[in-house]
């Protein structure tokens, strides 16, 4: 791979050391976590110790107050060893920004500092059992009584569901507003809270190491004080912050994309078929040769992308583009290195069997490949 412009000195040590911390402390757990179905407590306690949670956040409440490419180092190394049930990117770089900048002085004291250091781990629930895409459309209701709201409503395949200790809620204040995503707000709700309870962690066919569940509100009881931003504003906030939540998964990607073709190029040298290597077939080379390729054009654009984010450019569209190509690409990767594995490929025994279906996913969460598709084209001025 050609050598990465956007990472100077400074990010390729803390990648250095990161990947120490990372071999030493999170690859040996995470078969454990895979058939655990979730993380535990004290690695991310150990994440938050060593600095890895909220690296770009502020100093201010603990962070590292660094820029987000030592946040895109950490998700890059993190799907290196695939050790995607431990969702530091989600914690980080999607729920935290939200506290970062809708948080007013009390919530960023009391529930920031507990993200960085580990105490309190987070999630987001936007999705609901009738609604996904269509975020406006979401049911669960907070309706305004005295000084609290009283949440009702029932979420589900929400990413570390089980293990949160703060969730972000998508909710209606106002469910007769017109137009209705008007009347969408933010809550910030605390697992211990009453009348919250938490349902199933859900069986996937991949990412089997984290946990994904139901969520469900009944007559729960919020303090006003748990509002995030104004009231109304939630739809507007949840937009401004999705050009970061698809650009994770976009560089997620590509760390992953390399990852099976490492593996499957160490492959294809040692397996050999008819007194051969398999990497001697013309076949294998040009499947080989146009991964490759196609991993360093999507390298390049999302490195584009990366130094844009960080010089604080508006890149909605190509953002999206980036989403769409690189998880469908990934799949790509996965599916023909599975296939040159042979019956191998088939194997639990071997990674890229796991490669191929947690790749799967990627191109249907953090808003689906077609949802990117409708924002492109919008974007060309395509009503
Ligand atoms: C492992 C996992 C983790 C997740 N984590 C979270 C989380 O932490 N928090 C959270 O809130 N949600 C989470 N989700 C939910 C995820 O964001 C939704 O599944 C996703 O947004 C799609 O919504 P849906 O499942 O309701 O599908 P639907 O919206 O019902 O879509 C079904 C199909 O229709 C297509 N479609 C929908 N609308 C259009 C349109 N306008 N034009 C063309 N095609 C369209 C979709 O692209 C899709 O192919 C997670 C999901 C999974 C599987």
């Amino acid at each position: 791979m050609m050598r990465r412009e956007i990472f100077g000195d400074e990010h390729e040590h803390f990648r250095a050391e990161l990947r120490r911390f990372i071999e030493a402390e999170i690859e040996p757990r995470v078969a454990g976590w895979n058939s655990a179905g979730t993380t535990d407590h004290e690695t991310w306690k150990r994440c938050g110790e060593q600095g890895y949670l909220g690296a770009s956040a502020p100093e201010k409440y603990g962070g590292g107050g660094a820029d987000f490419l030592f946040e895109a180092v950490i998700i890059e190394e993190i799907a290196r060893v695939r050790a995607h049930a431990l969702m530091l990117s989600l914690h980080s770089d999607i729920c935290m920004p939200y506290l970062t900048h809708y948080g007013n002085e009390e919530q960023k004291e009391r529930h920031l500092t507990a993200a960085i250091s580990g105490e309190s781990i987070l999630a987001i629930a936007m999705t609901e059992p009738g609604t996904g895409s269509d975020l406006a459309n979401v049911q669960t209701r907070a309706i305004r009584d005295g000084d609290e709201y009283v949440l009702n409503g029932a979420k589900t395949f929400i990413s570390n569901g089980q293990i949160c200790n703060l969730v972000i809620v998508v909710a209606k204040t106002d469910p007769s507003a017109d137009p209705p995503h008007r009347g969408i707000s933010l809550l910030l709700v605390e697992g211990d809270r009453e009348g919250f309870e938490r349902g199933r962690n859900l069986d996937k066919i991949g990412l089997k190491g984290q946990d994904t569940s139901e969520l469900f509100f009944n007559d729960c009881r919020v303090p006003v004080a748990n509002l995030l931003g104004k009231e109304g504003q939630g739809f507007k906030m949840l937009m401004n912050q999705l050009q970061q939540e698809r650009l994770t998964i976009a560089v997620g990607s590509m760390a992953s994309c390399r990852r099976s073709l490492d593996d499957t190029l160490a492959y294809v040298k040692e397996r050999t078929a008819f007194g051969q290597p398999i990497g001697t077939f013309q076949n294998t080379q040009f499947k080989l040769a146009e991964l490759a390729t196609k991993v360093e054009i999507g390298q390049a654009f999302v490195d584009k992308l990366l130094a844009a984010h960080v010089r604080g450019d508006e890149i909605v569209k190509e953002v999206s583009m980036a989403k769409y190509f690189t998880t469908d690409l990934q799949k790509e990767v996965a599916a023909e290195c599975l296939q040159l594995h042979g019956g191998y490929g088939f194997m639990e025994e071997y990674p890229i069997a796991r490669d191929y279906r947690d790749a799967a996913v990627q191109s249907i969460y953090a808003g689906s490949n077609e949802i990117m598709k409708v924002i492109i084209a919008r974007r060309l001025g395509l009503e």
